[in-house]
C-alpha cells in the first residue's frame, strides 16, 4: 500500500462501532471514504460486547440518557438527536440488522449474536465501497499542505478530512491501542487522565471468597469517604475470589477507578438486604426472641445467604452458637449495623483486561458538540471511546459510539459543501 496519489475525502482511523459508522455516514453523504484498522479485522470490541450478544442502545429518552451518564452527559445531545435509540433502530433495520427490547429497557439484535450486527455494518461499507485496511496501524498523523496524512507501515493515507475513532484502551486485545490519544496531543488536544471503567474491583478483605456462589439483588453500594458519599449504586452484586463485579460493581467502578487512584484504597458500605436499616434490623431482632433456643447465625438466614450470615456474624464479633436471647446490647446494635452498612474496602481493579471502557481521554471542551468536530485543527473529528465521555452498562457506550460516529460522517461531510 504506497501513497495514493487522490487524497481521499474522509480518512478514519478505526473500524470500530464509531469509525464504521462514521465511513458509512460519509459514503451516503457522496464522500469518498476509507477507514484503517490496526486489528487483522474491523469491529473485535464490538464482537465481544454484551457476552457476544451486543447490547446496542437502550430504549430512554434523550434527557434520560445522558442524565444517567452523569458528568458531561448533555455534551452527546446533538449525537443523540441524530442517531438517539429510535433513529439507530432504524439505521439497523435499514442494513438488515433487526432489533428486540425483552426487558423494556436494552435493545438487541434479535438474532443476540454481535456478530450480526458487525456483518451488518461491514456488508453495508461493502455495498457503499468503502474500503477498510486491516492489519494497518496508523502510527503517526500530521496536517500538511492543506491535507492530513496518516503514516502506516506501508504508506501514507492522504484525506481532506481526518476523524479519530481509535477508541479507548479497554480490553487490548481488541485492538485498543491509546494510539488515537497520541494523534490528537500531536493536534494540541489535551488528555485527560484514563482510567479502566466497567471493571471487577479488588478488595482488602477475603470474605467475598466464600460468597462467590450468590448473586445479591439490589445490592447497595455507597462510597465512605464524606467528600464522596454521594458516589452510590444500587443493583446486582457478585462475589469472586478476590472482591466483587456484577452489574453494580461495573457501574460504581467508573467513579471508583479515579477514587483509587486518588486515595490508594477506597472504603464502602454495603447494604445486601435490600435496603433494610439498622432499625429495622433491631425490628427484626425483637421478633426473634420468640425462637429464644435458636442461633443468630440461623436466624439471619431467613435474609442472607448461609456464608453471608456468618461473615455478618464474624464482623460482628457475634459468635456462631450465640442464640437469639442471647443477643443483647453493644453486640445486637453492632451486628445491626453491620447488616445495614458492611464495611469493605476496594484495593484495586483488574485493569483494563478486564475494562469495559475507559474513563477519560480527550478533553471535550476541545470538541465541537455539534459536529464531533476539533476547534483546534479545522477538519479533524473525534467521536467513541477516544473522547472523555464514558456511560454505564446497558447500552450507553454502544449508543453513543454510534451517534458519535454519525455526527463525525456528517460534519466531515458538510464540511465539503455536501446537502445533508
Ligand atoms: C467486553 C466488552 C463488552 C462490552 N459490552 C458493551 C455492551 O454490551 N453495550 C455497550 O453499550 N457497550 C459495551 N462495551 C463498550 C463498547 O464496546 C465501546 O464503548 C465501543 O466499542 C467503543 O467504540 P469505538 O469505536 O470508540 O472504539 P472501538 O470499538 O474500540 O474501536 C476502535 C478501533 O480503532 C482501532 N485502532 C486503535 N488504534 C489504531 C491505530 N493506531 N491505527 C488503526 N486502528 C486503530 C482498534 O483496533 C479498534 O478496532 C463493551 C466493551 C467491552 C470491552
Amino acid at each position: 500500500m504506497e501513497t495514493q496519489d487522490e487524497p481521499l475525502d474522509v480518512l478514519i482511523i478505526g473500524a470500530g462501532a464509531s469509525g464504521m459508522v462514521a465511513g458509512i455516514r460519509a459514503a451516503r453523504l457522496g464522500r469518498r471514504a476509507a477507514i484503517v484498522e490496526r486489528s487483522s479485522s474491523p469491529g473485535r470490541k464490538l464482537l465481544a460486547s454484551g457476552g457476544q450478544r451486543c447490547n446496542l442502545s437502550n430504549t430512554l429518552e434523550t434527557d434520560q440518557f445522558m442524565e444517567r451518564v452523569g458528568r458531561d452527559g448533555r455534551f452527546m445531545g446533538p449525537a443523540l438527536e441524530g442517531l438517539g435509540g429510535p433513529k439507530l433502530r432504524e439505521f439497523f433495520h435499514e442494513i438488515g440488522v433487526e432489533t428486540v427490547v425483552h426487558d423494556g429497557f436494552r435493545v438487541w439484535p434479535e438474532t443476540r449474536k454481535s456478530s450480526t450486527v458487525l456483518a451488518g455494518l461491514v456488508g453495508e461499507l461493502a455495498r457503499l465501497e468503502v474500503p477498510v485496511f486491516t492489519g494497518c496501524e496508523v502510527l503517526e498523523t500530521r496536517f500538511e499542505g492543506g491535507l492530513f496524512e496518516a503514516q502506516h507501515a506501508e504508506g501514507t493515507h492522504r484525506a481532506r478530512e481526518l476523524i479519530i475513532a481509535t477508541g479507548g484502551l479497554a480490553l487490548p486485545k481488541s485492538g485498543a491501542s491509546g494510539g488515537g490519544y497520541r494523534f490528537a496531543e500531536g493536534f494540541g488536544h489535551k488528555i485527560t487522565a484514563r482510567h479502566p471503567a466497567g471493571v471487577p474491583v479488588v478488595t482488602a478483605e477475603d470474605w467475598p471468597a466464600r460468597c462467590t456462589a450468590h448473586t445479591i439483588g439490589k445490592a447497595h453500594l455507597q462510597v465512605a469517604i464524606k467528600k464522596h458519599a454521594k458516589v452510590a449504586r444500587t443493583g446486582d452484586l457478585i462475589f469472586t475470589k478476590n472482591g466483587l463485579r456484577g452489574p453494580v460493581v461495573l457501574d460504581i467502578s467508573r467513579e471508583l477507578s479515579p477514587l483509587l487512584d486518588r486515595y490508594g484504597e477506597v472504603p464502602l458500605v454495603l447494604n445486601l438486604c435490600r435496603g433494610k436499616t439498622q432499625e429495622d434490623w433491631q425490628g427484626i431482632f425483637k421478633e426473634w426472641r420468640a425462637g429464644a433456643k435458636r442461633s443468630v447465625q440461623d436466624a439471619l438466614t431467613e435474609h442472607l445467604p448461609l456464608e453471608l450470615a456468618e461473615v455478618m456474624c464474624e464482623l460482628s464479633e457475634v459468635a456462631s452458637d450465640l442464640t437469639v436471647q442471647g443477643l443483647k446490647g453493644e453486640a445486637r446494635d453492632t451486628l445491626a449495623r453491620t447488616l445495614a452498612r458492611t464495611p469493605i474496602t476496594i484495593t484495586g481493579h483488574t485493569g483494563y483486561d478486564g475494562a469495559f471502557i475507559t474513563r477519560g481521554g480527550a478533553r471535550l471542551k476541545d470538541v465541537r458538540p455539534e459536529t464531533m468536530e476539533s476547534k483546534l485543527q479545522p477538519g479533524l473529528y473525534l467521536c467513541g471511546e477516544v473522547l472523555d465521555l464514558d456511560g454505564p452498562c446497558g447500552g450507553f457506550n454502544l449508543q453513543w459510539a454510534f451517534a458519535s460516529g454519525y455526527l463525525a460522517g456528517t460534519g466531515a461531510s458538510a464540511a465539503q459543501g455536501v446537502p445533508q
